[in-house]
């Protein structure tokens, strides 16, 4: 039998707090009941929210709450070539575009259409989908513009994907904190639209690097916040275009903070450090988590 693989994968652009400690934590619990593995990965490719202070933080506050994982962890901005090679086929494949609208032109462009009486899409997130006018650039055209040095980001072509695909996606989502059974979800990542799935300078996005890493990792089993639910679809698609195995996903509760809104990384009091220094032991962290 194939071991069960767990990943706890936070990013190094702030601190940890609670909602992060209850995401390693189970991911933890999980693996030991299952006999299965637990890795760590720095999803660090946003070079400049990303600070090794941050990276440093994190291993100290997951040691003091004592996580364990395998050895080596690995650090997504060491990769680059990994995710360069995946972004080459894309391009290669068609599926991918070079869009240069700036968010200034994005913006105008949108609220001329809503000027008209046009409502424009929105992702789940509520953020006004790319208009896709790119994607009717000429080669010739393109390239123009990446030889003179313009700014630009690389774009999936959600249609060409999913008729290259062909079929409807979804996928497999446990109901319970315990894994104890799946239910199918529809992977939805049209609605998203053309998301990004690398810069200019950065040859890869988040999307991109979650789906190659969970692969390259071996990764059966995604365990983390309800936040990242819809993206699921996205994650999906590109692991389809991409022949890449799907791991089965678990989107946990999300800690919320006493104001009963999400926590965010600028929440200083529900902070791990900050909690560390005020006194709290990790057995007062999960109880307030509940685990
Ligand atoms: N790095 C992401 C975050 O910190 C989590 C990615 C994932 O678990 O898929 O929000």
């Amino acid at each position: 039998m194939t071991l069960l693989t767990f990943r706890f994968a936070p990013s190094p652009n702030g601190e940890l707090h609670l909602g992060h400690a209850y995401s390693a934590l189970l991911n933890q619990k999980l693996a030991r009941a299952t006999g299965g593995r637990l890795l760590l990965r720095i999803e660090d490719i946003d070079t400049t929210r990303c600070t090794p202070e941050f990276e440093a933080g994190i291993f100290r506050d997951l040691r003091w709450l004592g996580l364990g994982w395998e050895e080596p962890v690995r650090r997504q901005s060491e990769h680059f070539a990994d995710y360069q090679a995946v972004l080459d086929r894309l391009i290669r494949e068609e599926l991918v575009y070079p869009a240069f609208m700036s968010r200034g032109e994005i913006r105008a462009f949108i609220a001329d259409r809503e000027k008209r009486g046009r409502d424009w899409p929105r992702d789940p997130d509520g953020v006004p989908l790319y208009p896709a006018v790119d994607k009717a650039l000429p080669m010739r055209e393109r390239q123009r513009r990446i030889a003179e040095n313009a700014h630009f980001a690389w774009r999936l072509d959600v249609n060409a994907a999913m008729a290259r695909v062909g079929k409807n996606l979804a996928w497999m989502e446990f109901s319970d904190e315990m894994l104890s059974a799946t239910h199918a979800v529809d992977a939805r990542p049209q609605d998203w639209g053309d998301v990004i799935v690398a810069r200019r300078e950065i040859p890869t996005s988040y999307h991109l690097a979650v789906v190659v890493d969970d692969a390259l990792q071996g990764v059966s089993h995604v365990v983390r916040g309800q936040d990242l639910y819809s993206a699921t679809g996205v994650q999906r698609l590109l692991q389809e275009i991409l022949g890449l195995p799907q791991p089965s996903y678990f989107h946990h509760r999300l800690v919320l903070g006493p104001d009963g809104r999400k926590l965010s990384k600028s929440f200083a009091d529900t902070g791990l450090a900050a909690l560390r220094e005020a006194g709290a032991s990790p057995a007062d962290v999960r109880r307030l988590i509940g685990i």
